[in-house]
Parts: structure tokens; C-alpha cells; sequence
């Protein structure tokens, strides 16, 4: 199983450079750890099909270091009674409960000759289940929003009040008034929160030139594990990797906004399925934080400060940046290759652009399709360490590995396991 095959405490080495033009300055030392974590996950507070208790208790048993509840437009506050048979877990979900939590922690009642139970809110599941400095569980919510017919749903990690969805006219007023709701509570309250935008593919919803506009936080899902989400696009719509590169070549090239960010996640909504490949089951793509301790504060700080990479199942050993180069060691697997990425743009990269499709009508929603300038292989190694050596001339740098192994429990049929190292801004030389 692979999710057990992952090294302790693999340590980051980010080279001490204070000259970097993003002032990226971390090494590992004793001081900071990696912490494993998944950033969305649905539960039966919302359309999730298992107790969030159980879903914790998968977590902390698979290793993680922390996981984020995000259930649609709800948190796990105050009292809710729900059917024991009717909803999504079922009987199944009940049993495995009653199984697992013996004693009075679950409770149950009849009403209207139907056997009900309580579902334990955040606070409980915390002191039930939460080990300082081992496994922590963090309040989030999916601010679940659209425009029109499409889904935008952003998830927030770290909020102890409900950020309800604020709709706006056009799909970027969407994205951004949330945003801005966000970041002005946690401007007000002090409490780190951070935002990120799931699933841009999900019903093709959002577009390339949509997202790259969006500012105050620069986080999306390049990764969602969800199976109906889309990420490798299709033939007028490019995959999330894709979109990747071309809203950052247009954030740093054009629109002067900072890097965006990719994360991996779960989405977790199906507990019960054992098929790989079946429904939106957990476990299939997550983050690494590196950050000094376990704190919600402390890994949104680390996240915002780039020390994370995101993986759906190859662990780095390290990332080493300098004014120079950079440079990706991977904790390499018996009996597997690894092919290293560099993908980037270069300054003088051809801006065209035209549209996805003939039809003008149809085209206005979707990415339109851009040079293959945009996001290009600058080198490729199948050694399980490989540095690239800037030259000066690129946007950004950032780094793919691809296994040899396909992912044991794929989102899309013959997906193979990926780490996603964030871009970098080199220096002009
Ligand atoms: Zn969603
Ligand atoms: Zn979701």
C-alpha cells in the first residue's frame, strides 16, 4: 500500500539564498518537519457518506499529519440530527461507526418512529482524536458558489466562523468576492485562514484567463482527486496543468500578480468503496508543509511562504534553490523510475493566442489556446535527482516527477503518481 511507503520525515533543503527574487530563504534543519496533509474532504455534515469522526480516524491511521474539513457551506457546529438509514453512508456508515466508537460516544434517538444520531461537531472530534504535534483537525469550509449554472467552490482552511457564498455577476466577481470576504476575516480576526480555488474543470467552469486574475490569495487545485473534476481536460479544454502555466506566464508576463499555487487534494466524498478507481474515495493526492510545528497557523504560513510540494504518491527528498539553480531530490522507491519535469516559460515567449473553437459564441467560455511557448519542458532527467541551471530569461521555473508506478487508486484511469514542486521566480542575471 502505498500510502504506508512514505519516509518519516523526509527533510526539505531549500538552499539559504536571500538574494532570490522571491526571497525564498528555508533550510531544513532540526527546527521544521514535513507534515502530510489533504485540504478537502466532504463528510455527512454535507454530501460526504461517512461520520467525520470515522473520516479522521482513516487519516490518522494512514499517517497523515493533519486533515482539513471542508463540507459544503457548513461547519461542524452545533446540533444536527440526521436518519440512521437515510443518507448517504447509510446503514453501512452506522455500523462501522458503532463498531469503531463503542461505548456512549455515539448517540442516537427515535423520532417519528425513526432511529436518528447525532453528528459530533468539530470541537469533539478534535479532543477525541487530535494528538499535539502528531495529528491535527482543522475547521475549513467549501464556500460552494457559481455563476449562472457553473460550480465555484473555493475551499477555506482555518475558519472558525461560516463565510457564506456571496455570488457576484460575472465568474472572477465570484471568485473574488470570496476571496475578499476571506481575507478580510482573517484581517479582522486574526485568525490564519487561506483560500484556494477547487477544481477549476469541474463542469468546465472556469477558465485560465478567469483565474489568473484573481488576487489577495494564489492557491487553485492542480490536483483534485475527485474522478468527475476533469484535470486532464479534454480537446478544446486544457488540462489543470496546463492552465498552470499559462496563468502564471500571464500573472508575471502581464498582469503583474504574483505566482499562483498548486495543491493536491483529495475531495474526499466516498468512504465505502474499495474498487480503485471508484468514486471519490480519500487518500489520492495531498500536500507536504514543511513548516517548524503543527499548528494551523503554522502551516498556513508555510504554505503561503511556498515550503510545501503537492503529491498524488512520489515523496521528494528535497528541493534546492539558489540564485542559480534548482535542484529536486527524490526519495526514490525500490524498483521504480522517475522522470524530473523542469517546465517553464521564457521572457520572450510567443503571446499569441486564439480561440479554443471556430464557433465565437461557444469559444467565450472556454481557455482559448496559447503558444507552445507557454509552459515548456526546459530539461528532462530520468535520474532521481536533477538540477536545471537558470539562465536568466525564464518567467518561472517549476518542477514535475513522474513515477514509473501508476497511482494504486487512480481519480482518471492510468494516472501515474506525481509530485508538483511550485514555481519559481529566478533572479535577472
Ligand atoms: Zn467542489
Ligand atoms: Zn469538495
Amino acid at each position: 500500500m502505498f500510502l504506508s511507503k512514505l519516509p518519516p520525515l523526509v527533510l526539505l533543503a531549500i538552499m539559504s539564498t536571500s538574494a532570490i527574487a522571491e526571497d525564498i530563504n528555508l533550510r531544513s534543519t532540526g527546527e521544521t518537519q514535513w507534515y502530510r496533509g489533504n485540504m478537502h474532504t466532504h463528510s455527512l455534515w454535507s454530501d460526504g457518506d461517512d461520520y467525520p469522526e470515522m473520516i479522521a480516524a482513516w487519516y490518522k491511521e494512514q499517517g497523515y499529519s493533519f486533515n482539513v474539513f471542508t463540507d459544503h457551506n457548513v461547519l461542524l457546529h452545533g446540533e444536527r440530527w440526521i436518519d440512521v438509514e437515510k443518507n448517504k453512508g447509510g446503514k453501512i456508515a452506522f455500523d462501522k461507526l458503532t463498531a469503531k466508537f463503542d461505548g456512549d460516544w455515539v448517540q442516537t434517538r427515535t423520532k417519528d418512529e425513526r432511529l436518528q444520531v447525532r453528528l459530533k461537531n468539530f470541537d469533539q472530534i478534535f479532543d477525541r482524536l487530535a494528538v499535539p504535534q502528531k495529528f491535527l483537525l482543522i475547521q475549513g469550509e467549501e464556500i460552494t458558489d457559481g455563476y449562472r449554472n457553473l460550480p465555484v467552490h473555493m475551499c477555506v482552511t482555518n475558519t472558525t466562523e461560516l463565510l457564506p457564498p456571496l455570488h457576484g455577476e460575472s465568474i472572477v466577481e465570484v471568485m473574488q468576492q470570496n476571496i475578499n470576504a476571506a481575507v478580510s476575516r482573517r484581517e479582522r480576526t486574526g485568525e490564519k485562514s487561506l483560500v484556494h480555488l477547487n477544481h477549476p474543470n469541474f463542469h468546465y467552469a472556469i477558465t485560465a484567463e478567469q483565474l489568473m486574475q484573481v488576487i489577495g490569495e494564489n492557491f487553485f487545485e492542480v490536483y483534485n482527486g475527485h474522478p468527475t473534476v476533469n484535470d486532464s481536460g479534454d480537446d478544446t479544454h486544457p488540462s489543470t496543468s496546463r492552465m498552470w502555466d499559462i496563468i502564471n506566464t500571464w500573472r508575471l508576463a502581464k498582469l503583474d500578480l504574483p505566482v499562483m499555487y498548486g495543491l493536491a487534494t483529495d475531495d474526499g466524498h466516498a468512504y465505502h468503496k474499495t474498487k480503485p478507481g471508484d468514486g471519490a474515495q480519500p487518500g489520492r493526492g495531498w500536500v507536504m508543509v514543511l513548516a517548524k510545528t503543527l499548528t494551523p497557523d503554522a502551516l498556513v504560513t508555510a504554505l503561503e511562504a511556498r515550503q510545501f510540494y503537492s503529491s498524488s504518491g512520489v515523496t521528494l527528498n528535497s528541493i534546492a534553490v539558489t540564485n542559480e539553480s534548482m535542484t529536486v531530490t527524490v526519495a526514490a522507491d525500490v524498483d521504480t523510475s522517475y522522470r524530473i519535469d523542469f517546465i517553464g516559460t521564457r521572457k520572450d515567449f510567443d503571446d499569441t493566442t486564439s480561440p479554443a473553437v471556430d464557433d465565437e459564441k461557444k469559444s467565450s467560455g472556454l481557455t482559448r489556446r496559447y503558444s507552445k511557448d507557454v509552459g515548456i519542458v526546459l530539461k528532462s532527467s530520468t535520474e532521481d535527482s536533477a538540477t536545471y541551471e537558470f539562465t536568466g530569461d525564464e518567467l518561472y521555473v517549476r518542477a514535475v516527477v513522474t513515477s514509473s508506478r501508476q497511482h494504486p487508486n487512480p481519480s482518471e484511469p492510468g494516472d501515474f503518481q506525481q509530485a508538483w514542486v511550485q514555481p519559481v521566480v529566478p533572479i535577472e542575471r
